[in-house]
C-alpha cells in the first residue's frame, strides 16, 4: 500500500491500495474511538455492491450507517439537509466522525455536511471511483445549485484518504473512462513520460489492478503538491482546470448527465491542446477515440451555444475567454483569448476530428 502525505491546514495521508481499510483497527483506532458517534454517509449504489466489506472493517465500533442517492443527484440542497436530520436525529455532536464512501458526488455533499455541521466534525474520505482520486484530495467540498453546479461549498480537508484499490473493479466501463480523464489531465500538467505511458492504452479493460493503482498515486501526488502550495486557488490551483472551460460549457449546453465529466473534460482537453498549438494533438485524438470519448460530438454542436457559458465562467472577462494552456507539457499557464480567435480554433478542431 502507498502513503502520500498532503500537507494542507492540518496534514493528513492518503492511502492507497487494496487493504487500506485496515488502517481503521490500526493508524486511525484513536480517531476512532474519540467519537461519539460514527455516521458512514454512502452512495446507494456503492452501499449495495461493498457496504458489508467496508462493515467487515468497522466491527470495534457501533457505526450508523445513511445511504443518499446514487451520484451526482445527492449534490443537491435536499440530500444536505436529509444528512443533518439523520445526524441530529442520532444524536451527533461536535465528537462525531463522519465517513463518505462513495465517488466524487458523496464525498463533496458528504464534505460539505461534515463542514457545516456544528460548525464542522471530523470527517474521513472513502472514494470509490478512479475520478475520487482528485475529488477526494484537496478540500473543496459542494452541492449544487440550480443556476451552477458546485455553486454552494467550502474548503474543509479531511482527516484521511483511504482509498480502497479493491472497490473499482465493479466500476462500469463509462466511469472507467470518466475517471481516467482527470488522471491524464494531471500527466499532463505535469509529467511527459508519464503522459506518454498514458496515451499508450488503448482499451482501459487492459489496466491491472497494479497499474492503476500507479497512475492513481501519480495523480494524487500531482494534486496534493499543488493543494499544498495553494489551498484556497489564488494561483497555482487554477491548472487544475485544463480542459475545463469548455468541459463546463458542454455539460451546462448538454444538461448534466448527458456527459459524464470526465468525458467533457477530455473534449475540452482536446481544444486547449488546440489552442496551445501543442505537439501531442494528433496523437490524444486518437487516443481518445481508441478509449470511446465522444469527440465526435464537437461537430453536432455550435461554438456559439457554447459561448455564454464560457462568458460566464468566473475567470472571464469582457469579450475574452480565460483558458488554462500549455506551453509544452508540465508547463501549464493562463491565457486570455479573443472570442473570434476562441471560435476559429473550434472550427479547426471540428474539422481535423472529422
Ligand atoms: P459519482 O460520485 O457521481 O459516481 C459515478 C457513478 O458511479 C454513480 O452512479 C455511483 O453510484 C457509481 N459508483 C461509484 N463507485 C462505484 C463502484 N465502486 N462500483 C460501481 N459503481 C460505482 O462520480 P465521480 O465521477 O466519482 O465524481 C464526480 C463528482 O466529483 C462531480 O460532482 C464533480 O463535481 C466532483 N468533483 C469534485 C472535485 C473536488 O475537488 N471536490 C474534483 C473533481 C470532481
Ligand atoms: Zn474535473
Amino acid at each position: 500500500m502507498k502513503q502520500l502525505q498532503v500537507e494542507a491546514d492540518h496534514p493528513y495521508s492518503v492511502h492507497i491500495g487494496a487493504g487500506a481499510f485496515d488502517l481503521f483497527a490500526d493508524a486511525y483506532r484513536s480517531l476512532l474511538d474519540a467519537a461519539d458517534q460514527i455516521v458512514v454517509i454512502a452512495d446507494e449504489r456503492v452501499a449495495e455492491l461493498h457496504l458489508s466489506y467496508l462493515l467487515d472493517f468497522l466491527t470495534d465500533w457501533d457505526v450508523r450507517i445513511l445511504t443518499i442517492p446514487a451520484g451526482e443527484s445527492a449534490k443537491s440542497v435536499e440530500t444536505f439537509m436529509s444528512c443533518h436530520s439523520f445526524l441530529l436525529s442520532e444524536n451527533c455532536s461536535r465528537d462525531s466522525l463522519l465517513l463518505a464512501f462513495g465517488g466524487g458526488a458523496t464525498g463533496d455533499v458528504a464534505g460539505f455536511v461534515a463542514s457545516t455541521f456544528m460548525r464542522g466534525i471530523p470527517f474521513i474520505q472513502l472514494p470509490t471511483t478512479i475520478l475520487a482520486h482528485d475529488s477526494a484530495v484537496g478540500g473543496k467540498t459542494a452541492i449544487n445549485h440550480e443556476l451552477g453546479k458546485n455553486m454552494i461549498g467550502t474548503f474543509y480537508q479531511p482527516k484521511a484518504v483511504l482509498y480502497d484499490s479493491k472497490l473499482l473493479s465493479t466500476l462500469p466501463p463509462g466511469e472507467v473512462r470518466s475517471g481516467m480523464a482527470e488522471v491524464i489531465k494531471h500527466a499532463f500538467i505535469s509529467n511527459e513520460k508519464w503522459l506518454e505511458d498514458l496515451l499508450a492504452i488503448r482499451d482501459f479493460s487492459s489496466l491491472t489492478e497494479e497499474d492503476l493503482n500507479h497512475h492513481l498515486e501519480k495523480g494524487i501526488a500531482v494534486k496534493a503538491a499543488i493543494v499544498e502550495e495553494d489551498e484556497f486557488e489564488s494561483g497555482v490551483r487554477k491548472y487544475l482546470n485544463f480542459g475545463h472551460t469548455l468541459a463546463h460549457a458542454l455539460e451546462g449546453h448538454l444538461g448534466y448527465g448527458k456527459l459524464t465529466h470526465g468525458e467533457a473534460v477530455v473534449l475540452g482537453m482536446s481544444y486547449a491542446l488546440l489552442l496551445s498549438e501543442h505537439s501531442k494533438l494528433d496523437k490524444f485524438i486518437s487516443w481518445s477515440v481508441a478509449n470511446g470519448y465522444p469527440l465526435q460530438l464537437l461537430g453536432e454542436i455550435h461554438f456559439d451555444a457554447l459561448l455564454p457559458y464560457m462568458k460566464k465562467d468566473k475567470k472571464s472577462s469582457k469579450g475574452q475567454l480565460n483558458f488554462v494552456l500549455l506551453k509544452q507539457t508540465g508547463k501549464p499557464f493562463i491565457e486570455k483569448i479573443e472570442v473570434q480567435r476562441a471560435s476559429a480554433a473550434y472550427e479547426k478542431l471540428v474539422l481535423q476530428i472529422g
